[in-house]
């Protein structure tokens, strides 16, 4: 069955397509149809989640899979939260932001943080019955950056079980434990029990 991604990221659709093309879905991303990106104009992931889902889907007639996610820090009470891309404003750089965070902490010593990740899925654009899976990853916010693979705030955003940073991570292993990776697990087996 066909379905749309809300989405027009390489690295997305790859890690997406490797799970659910096995499952019989065949996903496309929204760009492929002509959809533009609609506003996330909400506070919260799961809305603009599932605000692009609806889009993508009414747009296109297709059912839709949709995600948000972001860096949420304990001692900002949440924040960036949605706004991650663009903390340091427009237009978005993650060496910017990755400064503007560690200017931000200074030297507090609450660095506990989390990666938010919503997943969403839904069959048609009025669907009341949404799939909506989340994952979280918690770690520390360190004083500098270490590492050089992944994205974002990786380099910043220590796991003290594996003493590394997420930019230290292999893909594989990050993938395993990330927010995003989670979330994917979860909306994965409810879609497959929904069958
Ligand atoms: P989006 O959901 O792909 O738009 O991501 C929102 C923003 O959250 C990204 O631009 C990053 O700043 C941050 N973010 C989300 N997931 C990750 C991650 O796995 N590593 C580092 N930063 C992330």
């Amino acid at each position: 069955m066909k379905l749309v991604l809300a989405s027009n990221n390489a690295k997305k659709l790859g890690e997406l397509d490797a799970i659910l093309a096995p499952l019989g879905w065949e996903l496309v991303p929204q760009g492929q149809l002509g959809v533009a990106e609609a506003d996330e104009p909400h506070c919260t992931f799961v809305e603009n989640a599932l605000a692009k889902a609806r889009h993508a889907s009414r747009m296109t007639g297709l059912p839709a899979l949709a995600d948000d996610s972001g860096l949420c820090v304990d001692a900002f009470g949440g924040a960036p939260g949605v706004y991650s891309a663009r903390f340091a404003g427009d237009p978005r750089s993650d060496a910017r932001n990755n400064r503007k965070l560690l200017a931000e902490l200074g030297d507090s010593c609450q660095r506990s943080a989390r990666f938010v990740a919503v997943i969403v899925f839904v069959r048609h654009a009025d669907d009341p019955q949404p799939i909506i899976a989340e994952g979280e990853w918690a770690g520390e916010i360190l004083r500098e950056e270490r590492g050089s693979d992944g994205f974002g705030y990786d380099p910043l955003f220590y796991v003290r079980e594996l003493d590394r940073t997420a930019a230290e991570l292999e893909a594989s292993e990050k993938n395993r434990r990330s927010h995003r990776g989670q979330a994917l697990a979860r909306l994965v087996e409810r879609l497959q029990n929904r069958r």
